[in-house]
């Protein structure tokens, strides 16, 4: 049976030390969550961003604009956010309500204030290996194989979806930390051998059940990224958890695993910049 990796358990130690380093600062930490809409998992999720904060002694501001925001709104407030002194970080809750161009909010934030790590310069550093900030949740699951003393320096690994948010970013950093790494997606022939061929399986599709025992070999790393809900409405991962188990050497939960991770891996990165801004 596989080692449960506890993601609830390792946020909260990295936020512990991440409070303890805020408190050394000069000035404490600012992070600023933008939300636009009502989307109610938005609002949860920067609901839990402020309870993040508190619990790191960060200075926190909320900012929830109407659904009918228009570009020019919306950028005023990532300007004047962008010239804040106090504001270390800036997170514009993601998905926006449709007319909203993502990409030019995403343009329009400071590179020195991009805590999630969405801007091209950000990514840019990532790629060629000299990132400031961490992709949050890639970022979390590299924390996590760390702490399980799993190093990915010469395995296979394999992940499962490609997005700019979490597959391609998760693949840069294995590959950095000199993984062999294969990189699936919605075209990939043969997903499924790829997938039984892994050391180290990241699974980030969002298709519950897509990850079954016959896909993972023997003693490999199963790492589930995904949030899915079930027919129940239950929070679940890719991953069918009972038969993979028995068969992975570590698996993470859902939920419990990565999600919590992501969150505590924000409120680094916001460490990181106040940082940089502070000159420490
Ligand atoms: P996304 O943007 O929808 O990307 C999904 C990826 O999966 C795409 O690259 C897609 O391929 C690929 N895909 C779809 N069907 C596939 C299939 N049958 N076989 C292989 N690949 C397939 O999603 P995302 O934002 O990356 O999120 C993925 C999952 O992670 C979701 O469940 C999301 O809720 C979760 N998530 C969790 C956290 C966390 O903190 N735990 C954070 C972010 C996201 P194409 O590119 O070819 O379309």
């Amino acid at each position: 049976m596989a080692t449960l990796i506890d993601g609830k358990k390792l946020a909260a130690k990295l936020k512990e030390t991440v409070r303890a380093e805020a408190q050394l600062l000069p000035r404490r930490p600012g992070l600023a969550v933008v939300l636009v809409g009502d989307d109610p998992a938005s609002r949860v999720y920067v609901t839990s961003k402020r309870r993040d904060c508190e619990e790191c002694g960060f200075y926190s501001e909320e900012y929830a604009l109407p659904a009918q925001t228009t570009q020019a709104e919306l950028a005023a407030l990532v300007d004047e956010l962008n010239g804040k002194g106090h504001i270390d970080g800036i997170l514009v809750q993601l998905p926006l309500p449709k007319g909203l161009d993502e990409r030019k909010v995403l343009l329009s934030i400071d590179p020195g204030k991009d805590v999630d790590c969405f801007h091209p310069h950000n990514v840019g550093q990532l790629t060629i290996g000299t990132p400031v900030f961490q992709p949050c949740t890639p970022g979390g699951v590299m924390e996590m194989l760390r702490e399980y003393e799993i190093d990915p320096e010469g395995k296979r690994c394999v992940v499962l979806g490609r997005s700019n948010i979490v597959g391609k970013p998760m693949a840069l950093l294995l590959l950095h930390a000199n993984g062999t790494v294969v990189l699936c997606h919605s075209k990939t022939p043969d997903m499924k051998a790829l997938a039984a061929s892994a050391d180290i399986l990241v699974s980030a599709v969002g298709r519950t059940g897509l990850v079954t025992a016959d896909m993972v070999k023997e003693g490999a790393v199963v790492i589930d990224v995904a949030m899915n809900r079930d027919e129940n409405g239950k929070l679940c991962g890719d991953v069918c958890f009972e038969e993979v188990a028995s068969k992975a050497s570590y698996i993470t939960p859902v939920p419990g695993g990565v999600g919590p991770m992501t969150r505590a891996m924000l409120m680094k990165n916001t460490l990181t910049a106040a940082k940089l801004h502070q000159g420490v």
